[in-house]
């Protein structure tokens, strides 16, 4: 017979197979249906405002205010051909989700009547109150105004009865106050500084576009398990609960057969992005038990990100008609497997090479290894900097765990690759090459393509991988906006290329040939990189030791990455390359703080709210039957009663020292919690949080743990990991 708990959690389970439909066409018939894309911009617009907008798509330009109302009028008959009432700014503030403020496409005409109505104006520009979004002081509340222009790189689309409309979000007074505003500026940065170097190579280059293909990770449970988790409901993750006797040793989740109500999800989630224009390809089951992995093909990074954006909405919204809710957090689960956002990411150019893929000749070769040692060099010097745009409140529970990758920043090659940039460092020297020298080397870059073709024992360790012909960045989290690592390299990069250029154009000013300054410019980014390369195991305690010995860094505490965002280097990257005023990215940093403080308070005070309340509460319960019965024995026995009680009354002991650590530590929290929220320094407040209130969170769910252990099944009441990993 079931138990009652058993019974409770299966009638708690919503166990939804939803009686779908699919769409009985293809997926090239309704691919991009709902997105205002280029067919439907021909089909809308009229052809003279068709062609300014592509130009504007084309240049990155806000769109010219003379023909807002045409592309609005096109846009809106398109719009209410397909259903829609109202319209909105989509946005990304710098929380951790999108923003869109509702208008309906109604007004009064000129004759007092009802009309449909959405103008150029509409198009162009909302102004949502700015002061209920993080801005990190920029914005005072006599100037809370705020600001959204469209994006014309990234078309409007339709969900539901809304049309979305992708904008920036910018203060009154000019200041950024999202994360698409800096990535805009960045691509448009690394744009500009590789064409100059592509220009070395083929004059024909006149634009380079960077690309993004992210691999999403996610976890589903079942949505009424999930009501029952306040910690997941409030956090995210769970803040406690027990290891399961199973959970990912036998390795038998990743790749495995995917579960029928999974499927369901996954074919109308995929189906809704396609419809969206979203290119979505793969889907696996993961590593850890109820934990899968959507990734799409790549596209340019901006579009490649509000999909992603878009992606992560439509999961929860979807979820939630199959009875499952989505987990998006780093490390819902301790024990197993958290999740990631590996970001895939190339530069290519309009003349359709891939800058990070070796070419078919010396000349090709010499082009991608000057753009792989340049990233070799960006990423070596920006490794804080990068690191600080991807470790935050919620990442620092897989960061430096060991299934994920470390804290330190290093780039893998491959045997070959580093043995090519090895013979490079050997065989050109500061002074002119021999011909024969050339030669060899000539023939040896020559060699690469096939050379890479074997390169594929991927070395997952790695937090930053060459992988052929990308660079794959592992560290981003599963709920992270990659906008923020992507704006960090695309800027990091785009500055060493200015004084990569810078150098070679000086060797050539003093008379060295083109090709030999480049070569000799190469040669000196392999050796300053050297200390970041590393191909061996990067989850290993030896390479921590061997990192340090390097000079890399290992920064594991959030507070202490987040200052590295406004370092000399990160200025210099940063605001001398016009990414950011100094203001805004000071500002950025102090949302960073604020954002870590208030997560880790939301963490103590819900976990506090669960020991007081519920696990307490049971415990006592349980321990009450176990009097009882040591009771009961002593009055039928007597005496012979003392012996044979022993080990209840020794899990009496237990409990209540259980109980006692729990409460004490849970005052202790509050205390603590108490000291750190009256310190007015948003940064030392986050250290307070960091050094004080995080370690007794743990210390706390180390008893609550051990107390699952011990009380009865079916008076504990919460999910266990078991049911909430294994039940579909
Ligand atoms: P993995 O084996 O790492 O899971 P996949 O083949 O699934 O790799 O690809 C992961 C992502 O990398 C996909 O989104 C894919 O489109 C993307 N990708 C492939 N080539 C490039 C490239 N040149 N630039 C950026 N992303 C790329
Ligand atoms: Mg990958």
């Amino acid at each position: 017979m079931a138990t009652l708990r058993f019974k409770a959690l299966t009638d708690l389970m919503t166990k939804k197979v939803p009686d779908m439909k699919f769409p009985e066409k293809r997926v090239s018939e309704f691919y991009g249906e709902l997105v205002f894309n280029d067919e439907a911009m021909k089909r809308y617009l009229q052809p003279s405002i068709y062609k300014m907008v592509k130009q504007c798509i084309e240049n990155g330009d806000l769109i010219d205010r003379s023909i807002a109302d045409g592309v609005a009028a096109g846009m809106k008959a398109w719009a209410l051909d397909h259903g829609v009432v109202h319209y909105t700014h989509w946005f990304q503030p710098l929380t951790d989700t999108t923003a869109e403020k509702h208008d309906g496409f109604i007004n009064y005409g000129p004759d007092g009547k009802v009309i449909e109505e959405f103008a150029g104006k509409h198009l162009a520009q909302q102004e949502p109150d700015a002061s209920s979004f993080p801005s990190g002081g920029i914005r005072q509340t006599f100037e809370a105004r705020g600001y959204t222009a469209w994006d014309v790189t990234s078309p409007a689309f339709i969900v539901g009865s809304t049309l979305c409309i992708p904008t920036i979000f910018i203060s009154y007074t000019g200041d950024a106050l999202d994360y698409k505003t800096p990535l805009l500026k960045a691509l448009h940065a690394v744009d500009k500084a590789a064409v100059d170097v592509c220009q070395y190579f083929d004059k024909n280059v006149t634009k380079v576009y960077s690309y993004l293909g992210w691999e999403q990770e996610y976890f589903l449970v079942d949505e009424g398990l999930y009501m029952a988790r306040p910690d997941l409901m409030l956090t995210g993750r769970t803040l406690m609960g027990h290891l399961s006797a199973k959970n990912q040793q036998l390795e038998d989740h990743y790749f495995g057969s995917i579960p029928e109500r999974v499927a369901y999800f996954m074919r109308d989630l995929e189906v809704e992005c396609q419809r969206l224009g979203i290119p979505v390809k793969t889907r696996h089951n993961e590593v850890a038990p109820n934990q899968f992995e959507l990734a799409p093909i790549y596209e340019e990074v901006n579009l490649a990100n509000d999909h992603n954006l878009l992606v992560m909405d439509v999961m929860k919204r979807l979820a939630k008609h199959h009875g499952f809710e989505v987990l998006l957090h780093e490390k819902p689960f301790a024990g197993v497997n958290g999740s990631g956002k590996h970001n895939n990411w190339s530069l290519g150019t309009n003349t359709g090479v891939n800058l990070f893929a070796p070419g078919k000749n010396p000349k090709g070769n010499l082009l991608f290894l000057t753009f792989l040692t340049n990233v070799m060099v960006a990423v070596y010097k920006g490794q804080d900097l990068l690191r600080s745009t991807i470790l935050n409140a919620t990442n620092t529970h897989r960061l430096g765990a060991n299934e994920a990758p470390p804290a330190i920043v290093s780039i893998f090659l491959g045997t070959q690759l580093s043995s090519m940039l090895n013979s490079i460092v050997e065989k050109v020297s500061d002074a002119k090459m021999t011909p024969e020298e050339k030669t060899a080397l000539k023939l040896g870059v020559g060699r690469l393509p096939e050379i890479l073709i074997d390169n594929t024992d991927r070395n997952r360790t790695s937090p930053f991988a060459f992988t052929g012909d990308r660079f794959e960045f592992r560290a981003v989290g599963s709920s992270a906006n990659c906008a923020g690592a992507m704006t960090a390299l695309n800027s990091m990069v785009a500055c060493q290329l200015r004084e990569f250029k810078a150098n070679v154009d000086a060797l050539i000013e003093k008379g060295v040939k083109k090709d030999e300054a480049i070569f000799q410019e190469i040669r000196k980014l392999i050796i300053e990189s050297a200390p970041i390369h590393f191909d061996g195991n990067g989850y290993s305690d030896e390479w921590k030791e061997e990192a340090a010995r390097r000079g890399l860094t290992n920064i594991t505490c959030v507070p202490e990455s987040i200052e590295q965002m406004t370092t000399a280097h990160a200025k210099h990257v940063l605001v001398d390359g016009g990414i950011f005023t100094e203001r805004e990215l000071e500002a950025r940093a102090e949302v960073e703080f604020e954002k870590f403080t208030k997560k880790v308070q939301i963490e103590a005070r819900t976990i506090g709210d669960l020991v007081i309340n519920h696990i307490v509460p049971t415990a006592l319960e349980y321990q009450n039957i176990l009097i009882k019965n040591v009771k009961g024995m002593k009055e039928i026995m007597g005496a012979e009663a003392d012996s044979l009680t022993e080990s209840e009354k020794d899990l009496i002991r237990k409990i209540s020292g259980h109980i006692s650590e729990i409460r004490s530590k849970t005052q202790s929290l509050i205390d603590a919690r108490k000291e750190a929220n009256v310190i007015e320094c948003e940064r030392e407040k986050a250290y307070a949080y960091e050094k004080n209130v995080r370690p007794l969170m743990d210390e706390i769910r180390y008893h609550v743990d051990k107390l699952e252990l011990i009380v009865d099944n079916e008076m504990w009441p919460l999910p266990k990991y078991r049911e909430l990993l294994f039940f579909r």
